[in-house]
């Protein structure tokens, strides 16, 4: 599709506005609403219901209903997974929409949305519906006269909170396997991108799931967010986000059920390109991607790069070669190379980090705010070397297009630098000697290392962090640990 006709099927998006509770679309309790804003116009897309504590209260006891009904609950997985492959039909038959709904909500790229990241939700979904008929359960090895089951059981009442990076993806890492399990759901998606979740609860009734199951509430998380966070009647709560807020969400179980809570948090993933690197031109491609794909607005962004002393230069003027690929856009347009900034506030954000980078290192590129068509909030690609190991832009998570490189010139001070962070969530090596790869991937405290490769994803794989960028699994078999419970049953017979 072209430019035209990206901009009239954004036209013509019908956009729901309301929450979708029990199986129907409801305004907020209080009838407040928020505005939805388009980052690159500065146009209110649509008045969207703010959900607060009575309307997450509604959500969790329909959740809370349909779950002991066992419409779903206790529903033949086959049932469940025929429901699950069926949404992910509906949602393919709607992915030029979906794409374009993405892209306006929060400036998103169109060609990523629909070439990469609705096409992707989709096949997570589709895998882990996939999952629900092909959960195992064991049996323990006891003396003869006793048995003991030990079954994978849905928890009840999962809460997700989602951020707005990723917002279908986000909805759908935590939504499918929660789902698959046999759990109701209360999703609550970010302020500034509820549209595709709302579309997905939509889709997931004329799919069949049944009312009640997927409950969807948006509004601000001080509010909606914690009334979820903070409800006695939540089993499991499921955030992506900051990792201020996933925090709170911590001190929210605390203070009140106890409920199991699953955090996937921020990151500043370092990427070491050492001078055995076999392919600087296909490293400098993924670094480049890394950085500046969806605005650098990705929780596993390799925003720091460790680059050996004896190749920085040839490195930073192959980064340099690319950067007129990444130049913004119109989020609409195909050609475009870089989107808008989800919101101004968060531009002025980044814009704060960008200011203090021009203090304690070298400005090499961009560093600048700038508007296309006169309008929206953009940021040009930037570069700053020389960045000092114990900076802010080397330390703190800018969450855009700022990548901050520093030098080394041993491996050991390399792993060093790149493990002294609060965050672990993501890390890459370039190298084509075998045995340094092993050897520092090993040695890297990330959840995800990727060797010759910048933030591969796949639903097989799971993806998470360690330190404060979180705990628990999204992705792959093992994401389904977090939705469930062993539950033993002890038999005695008679032999
Ligand atoms: P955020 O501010 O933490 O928001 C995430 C979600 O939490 C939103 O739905 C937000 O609601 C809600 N929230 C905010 N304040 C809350 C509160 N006091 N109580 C309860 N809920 C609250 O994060 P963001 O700015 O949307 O997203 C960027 C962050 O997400 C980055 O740090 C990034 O690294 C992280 N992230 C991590 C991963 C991962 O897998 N590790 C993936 C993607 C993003 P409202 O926005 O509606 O107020
Ligand atoms: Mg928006």
């Amino acid at each position: 599709m072209n430019l035209t006709d990206w901009h009239r099927t954004a036209r013509s998006l019908s956009l729901g506005n309301r929450a979708v509770i029990g199986g129907r679309q409801v305004e907020a309790r209080s009838g407040q609403g928020f505005a939805s804003v388009n980052p690159a116009t500065g146009e209110t897309l649509a008045e969207v219901a703010a959900g607060d504590a009575e309307d997450i209260d509604a959500a969790v006891a329909s959740a809370r209903n349909s779950f002991e009904s066992g419409a779903w609950s206790r529903r033949a997985p086959v049932e469940r997974k025929k429901v699950l492959l069926r949404l992910a039909e509906l949602m393919r038959a709607e992915l030029t929409e979906l794409a374009a709904m993405e892209s306006v909500d929060m400036g998103k790229l169109v060609r990523h949305a629909a070439g990469n990241d609705i096409p992707a939700a989709i096949n997570i979904l589709q895998w882990h519906a996939e999952e629900a008929d092909k959960v195992y359960d064991e049996m323990a090895p006891l003396p003869e006269g006793n048995a003991a089951l030990i079954r994978r059981v849905p928890l009840g009442v999962v809460g997700a909170v989602v951020p707005w990076n990723f917002p279908l993806n986000m909805a759908i890492w935590k939504c499918a396997p929660a789902l698959a399990a046999g759990n109701s759901v209360v999703l609550k998606p970010a302020e500034q991108s509820p549209f595709t979740a709302l579309r997905l609860a939509q889709l997931a009734l004329d799919a069949g799931l049944p009312e009640g199951v997927l409950n969807v509430v948006p509004g601000f998380g001080e509010t909606a967010g914690q009334a979820l966070g903070r409800h006695m009647d939540v089993d499991c709560l499921a955030f992506t986000g900051s990792t201020a807020v996933g925090r709170l969400f911590l001190k929210y179980a605390g203070e009140s059920n106890m409920k199991q809570v699953w955090l996937e948090c921020g990151g500043k993933s370092p990427v070491i390109v050492f001078p055995d690197c076999g392919d600087l031109e296909a490293a400098a491609d993924q670094v480049s991607s890394g950085i500046f794909y969806n605005q650098g607005q990705v929780c596993s962004a390799s925003s720091r790069l460790l680059v050996h002393q004896s190749i920085e230069k040839t490195f930073i003027d192959l980064l340099l070669k690319r950067l007129p690929a990444y130049q913004p856009g119109d989020p609409l347009d195909p050609k475009s190379g870089l989107g808008a900034m989800v919101e101004a506030k968060h531009a002025s954000n980044v814009m704060r980090f960008i200011d203090e980078g021009r203090r304690e290192a070298t400005l090499v590129a961009g560093g600048k705010a700038v508007t296309v068509g006169g309008k929206g909030s953009f940021i040009e690609p930037t570069i700053f070397a020389d960045v000092k190991p114990d900076s802010t832009i080397a330390r703190d998570e800018i969450f855009g297009p700022v990548l901050s490189v520093i030098r080394f010139s041993e491996e050991d001070e390399a792993i060093r630098i790149a493990n002294d962070s609060i965050y672990g969530l993501a890390a890459s090596v370039f190298t084509d000697d075998l045995s340094r790869a092993h050897r520092v991937s090993a040695r890297l405290t990330a959840g995800v290392v990727a060797v010759n490769v910048v933030d591969p994803v796949s639903p097989a794989v799971p993806f998470g962090g360690f330190k404060q960028s979180g705990s628990g699994r999204d992705l792959s078999r093992h994401a389904i640990e977090k939705y469930t419970a062993l539950k033993t049953t002890w038999i005695r017979y008679r032999c």
